[in-house]
């Protein structure tokens, strides 16, 4: 997605050679006319499968995802979220994930009745990079025999190998936009 990579190139702040900041369109501030393209093009790409539901991961992926639901006959989203919150249940599917930008582990849950056997679930994040958040929503979806329909990540980091491990285990991965490298402070878009 060309308008999308312009933007990343434009506004996005690179940390090291290997985090990419978006506070200013994504995921702090957020530019709902570039979220607004981004959801149709996720429709776009997977207007062949069918989706029941979106899942996401709180915090970053929860306004992408709800923006994207629109564009899917407004389907139910359904965030696993990062903190034991009274408002769960306390019968939830729940799994552990490596967080790369904190470096810790976190566990992500998700109450059992938002994800019902049969239903067709589309995955949906801001990020791809090692794909453990990925793998974790997937994992969920699985244990409450749903199907994951396809993982969609707004920005991958394609040298972090996400993508490949995620394809691996059988699932269909499509990314807006894949940052190859990134050279002293410059990103390099795969084409
Ligand atoms: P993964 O689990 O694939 O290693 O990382 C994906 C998750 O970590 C996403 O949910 C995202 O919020 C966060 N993340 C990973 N890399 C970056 C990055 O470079 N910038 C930002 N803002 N978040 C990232």
């Amino acid at each position: 997605m060309e308008a999308l990579k312009r933007r990343i190139e434009k506004d996005g702040i690179t940390i090291g050679d290997s985090v990419v900041k978006v506070d200013s369109f994504l995921n702090h501030q957020m530019d709902i006319a570039l979220l607004k393209d981004i959801a149709q093009e996720f429709a776009r790409i997977f207007s062949d499968v069918k989706v029941d539901k979106i899942l996401t991961i709180e915090a970053s992926g929860i306004g992408i995802a709800a923006i994207t639901a629109i564009y899917f006959n407004d389907v139910p989203v359904v965030f696993a979220k990062k903190h034991q919150a009274s408002n769960l249940s306390g019968d939830v599917y729940e799994t552990k994930v490596y967080s790369f930008t904190k470096q810790k582990e976190n566990i992500i849950r998700v109450d059992k009745r938002y994800i019902s056997p049969g239903e067709n679930v589309l995955i949906i994040d801001d990020f791809l990079a090692c794909g453990s958040a990925a793998a974790g929503l997937a994992e969920i979806i699985e244990m409450a025999g749903a199907k994951v329909v396809g993982i969609g990540a707004v920005i991958e980091k394609g040298f972090q190998g996400g993508h490949a491990k995620l394809t691996e285990k059988g699932y269909r991965v499509e990314s807006l936009a894949i940052i190859e490298k990134i050279v002293d402070g410059k990103l390099i878009f795969a084409e």
